[in-house]
């Protein structure tokens, strides 16, 4: 008990308002306690699935150098159910994850009682609840939102970033686009007078834009011709195809052995067996007797094939401006497999072993994404090969609706910007009553 006690108080996050929202606290007056509640209401308004006038509603922002534990403890919650909470949210959403700048809200029936429920936004799609009072218990819930489809487009005179933002476009839609248009598109090099659009969607909450959705289309205009990417979505796959139908996103194989074992999933809490300590597990291991082929999942240029002491003998991989694999514990290189070589999908690249730090033969599979480690597995690859032509007439139908949109999207002008704010603009707004 004393060690989870601690623990909880050394939460870095709480807010520096503590103070104030204590004295609030103090001050409310007793009178209001036993005030009868209109049964009258016509339309009854809520928040966080509370009725509003029948609660009271304090919302926070959390600072950088204060204790979640000691905040709740100060606003009349028991220690009791401050243990319980993180002890029963650590599985659903702890409240460890509280971050601070973003906005809790305490919860109470009567302005002078402790909180009933406190209420986390870690974003603007979703909600939090934590019930404090009878039964301690979790609820996440996402809002409704209005997916509305906009469009957007540029013409690249610095860089591609410069461009979007130019057009109010957020980050996340140039990582959507780079995507989408990433084996036709060189999006290393892109140069100036470079032009492109987009139709995506955006979701809106009460007519505030809170996030972007997918895009549907999007053209490129560069030295080398103009690439497309539609959205079509059947029971395989949903993602983009080019206008004839091919998938524009190159594809990966799910494992680089044949009948193997996960021994091992990518996961960033795992504890490392020979390390003995908690040590993120960038990888997904794949078990196999020694010398078992290991093969490229994909098409693409050998960037590294050598030795490191945690790797042991490694291979990495370039597959497109995005996608990057590498494949750790090799007991050999397959014969010319070194740096700068070209590779196709399912060339037999090395053979299991356990160089480096290894308990026992496997191959540590990495996969990297725009630079970071990510878990392939959880990736939506495209199929390899063409839609199949029952459902061209179906994807055909959507593609010249789509390119239809994109042919109406105009190039932004110094006086006339085809789109609002950035997103980023909109969603940094805040109405919160106190903040440090
Ligand atoms: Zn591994």
């Amino acid at each position: 008990m004393k060690k989870k006690e601690s623990s909880i108080l050394n939460l870095c996050i709480g807010a520096c308002i503590t103070a104030m929202a204590f004295i609030l606290f103090e001050n409310c007056k007793v009178d209001v306690k036993n005030n009868p509640i209109s049964k009258n209401i016509q339309k009854v308004e809520k928040l966080f699935g509370f009725v509003k006038a029948e609660h009271h509603f304090d919302t926070y922002n959390l600072g950088f150098d204060q204790n979640l534990g000691e905040l709740l403890l100060n606003q009349g919650i028991s220690w009791d159910s401050i243990v319980k909470l993180d002890d029963i949210s650590s599985d659903i959403f702890s409240i460890r994850k509280f971050r601070a700048k973003k906005p809790f809200t305490l919860v109470r029936e009567d302005e002078c009682d402790a909180p009933v429920c406190v209420v986390y936004e870690p974003n603007k799609l979703t909600y939090v609840k934590y019930f404090v009072k009878d039964e301690v218990k979790v609820d996440v819930v996402k809002k409704d939102f209005d997916l509305v489809e906009e469009s957007a487009s540029g013409i690249i005179e610095t860089s591609l970033w410069d461009a979007m933002v130019k057009s109010g476009l957020d980050i996340d839609i140039i990582d959507k686009m780079e995507d989408a248009l990433a084996s036709s598109v060189d999006f290393w090099h892109v140069e100036q007078g470079d032009e492109f659009k987009l139709v995506f969607e955006r979701k809106y909450i009460d007519g505030k834009a809170v996030a972007n959705g997918e895009i549907l289309a999007a053209a490129y205009k560069d030295s080398r011709g103009e690439h497309h990417a539609v959205f079509f979505e059947n029971e395989k796959y949903a993602g983009f195809y080019d206008l004839k139908g091919n998938p524009t996103r190159s594809t990966f194989l799910r494992s680089p052995l044949k009948n193997s074992r996960i021994s091992s999933g990518f996961n960033l809490r795992r504890f490392h067996p020979i390390k003995k300590r908690r040590i993120p597990h960038y990888g997904t291991d794949y078990a196999a007797p020694q010398g078992t082929p290991i093969f490229s999942v994909a098409d693409g240029v050998i960037e590294r094939a050598s030795f490191t002491r945690n790797n042991g003998y490694y291979v990495k991989i370039r597959h497109d401006n995005i996608h990057q694999t590498q494949y750790l514990h090799m007991k050999k290189f397959a014969p010319g497999i070194k740096k700068g070589v070209r590779v196709k999908q399912g060339q037999v690249i090395g053979q299991v072993g356990m160089t480096g730090l290894a308990t026992g033969p496997h191959v540590c599979f990495r996969f990297w994404k725009h630079g970071k480690q990510v878990n392939h597995r959880r990736l939506n690859f495209p199929p390899k090969d063409p839609l199949p032509e029952e459902q061209m007439p179906e994807f055909l139908a959507q593609r010249d609706i789509l390119i239809s949109k994109l042919n109406s999207v105009y190039f932004p002008s110094e006086e006339q910007l085809i789109m609002g704010p950035a997103l980023s603009e909109i969603t940094t707004e805040t109405n919160l009553p106190y903040e440090e």
